[in-house]
């Protein structure tokens, strides 16, 4: 069925939603088989973005743990993360379908922080929605998209934090949806969203999949991503969906512990309902109320998660487990101190991960780590 993964996915949205979602479907279907709007990504992912990303192995790390590990450095990219590979394409789309207002969410900033610097490249009118605390947690980011020219508008319902961000983004979009176009910053949300933000992010496996053959001479082992709404691991998974030997990890917020409740961790922990147009794996209550999240990473905190992974996890050809605070930010201090990459909270929930792991292993290294420092213990 056209925009499900299984039984996944869907288009779960007021009616006014619906023909704006057909129109954005034929938009970005025709954008994507036009060789201008195509040249015109790469060059920008080129000359911008700074693309194609290294791919590096980390000695240090390897030999403590006594694996091969290679990171994909999309902390790298202009901005700081790989969200900027989703704007960018987003951005190029809103363009073409003459408009000019974008709206975005944000969680941990860097989503704002990439829309609000396409918005800039490109002359567009830009309001982001954020909640209350993470606004605290990352204020740096919030400066940042301020110098930017971008609105930002502080989000106070619920838990103030990515969820009621984008719940305010729907209701924006709902009420302007003729002007404005919704730049969705993960592989969520409802029909074409999750296809396109997976085709935009591909980018990631598709470079990282061809460096590592020319590097290593065969495939990784194990391919590791961090999982909030599950961009980065989506766009590097891709590329390796047909390489049946290749083992497939995704890594979500355990936050302070699973059996306690405190966490993010939406496939670990939920079951199937409706979030933000789309069904999938939801951290929900006994009747439907969706739970309040944890995760020391705000990138990361968010009680869905996007509806491929739903499938790849009940089709197990992903698997997902769970990382708790304490050992993603023992991950981010080992791997500045070995390597000397500062690393985002998020992705150092994959680096614990890939530190556990025999072989060869691949890890998204999604983004850097500066915006985290006022999370850190001081040493
Ligand atoms: C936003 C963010 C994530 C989580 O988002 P996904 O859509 O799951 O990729 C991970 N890492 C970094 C650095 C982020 O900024």
């Amino acid at each position: 069925m056209k925009g499900r993964f299984g039984i996944y996915g869907g288009q779960y949205v007021p009616e006014t939603l619906m023909s704006p979602l057909a129109e954005l479907e034929s938009a970005w279907a025709e954008a994507r088989a036009d060789p201008d709007y195509v040249a015109e990504m790469e060059r920008h992912r080129r000359d911008f973005i700074g693309r194609p990303t290294p791919l590096y192995f980390a000695e240090r790390l390897s030999e403590l743990h006594g694996n091969r590990i290679h990171l994909k450095r999309e902390d790298l990219c202009h901005t700081g993360a790989h969200k900027v590979n989703n704007a960018l394409g987003q951005a190029l789309l809103a363009v073409r379908m003459g408009k000019r207002r974008v709206i975005a969410e944000t969680g941990a900033g860097q989503h704002g922080v990439a829309v609000a610097t396409l918005s800039a490249r490109f002359g567009l009118d830009c309001t982001v929605y954020m909640g209350r605390e993470d606004m605290r947690r990352q204020a740096v980011n919030v400066q940042r998209m301020g110098l930017l020219g971008a609105e930002v508008r502080e989000v106070t319902a619920g838990t103030m934090t990515l969820k009621d961000a984008t719940s305010e983004a729907i209701r924006d979009w709902v009420t302007n949806v003729r002007t404005t176009h919704y730049i969705i910053g993960s592989a969520v949300g409802p029909h074409p969203y999750p296809e396109m933000v997976r085709d935009l992010q591909r980018v990631i496996g598709d470079e990282a999949r061809a460096q590592y053959l020319a590097a290593e001479g065969r495939l990784p082992e194990v391919v590791v991503a961090c999982v909030g709404g599950g961009s980065n691991a989506i766009g590097i998974f891709t590329a390796f969906l047909g390489d049946e030997d290749v083992r497939l990890l995704g890594v979500e917020a355990g936050g302070s512990g699973i059996a306690g409740g405190r966490h993010a961790a939406s496939l670990a922990a939920g079951r199937p309902g409706v979030l933000h147009g789309a069904l999938s794996y939801l951290l929900q209550d006994a009747d439907g109320q969706v739970l309040p999240t944890h995760s020391v990473s705000a990138g990361l905190d968010y009680p869905g998660v996007g509806p491929e992974h739903s499938f790849l996890r009940d089709a197990e050809r992903a698997e997902y487990l769970p990382v708790e605070d304490a050992d993603a930010v023992a991950a981010l201090r080992l791997c500045t101190k070995l390597e000397g990459i500062l690393p985002a909270l998020e992705p150092a929930h994959a680096l614990h991960v890939a530190g556990t792991l025999p072989g060869r292993v691949l890890v998204c290294l999604s983004g850097r780590g500066d915006k985290d420092l006022d999370n850190l213990a001081p040493d």
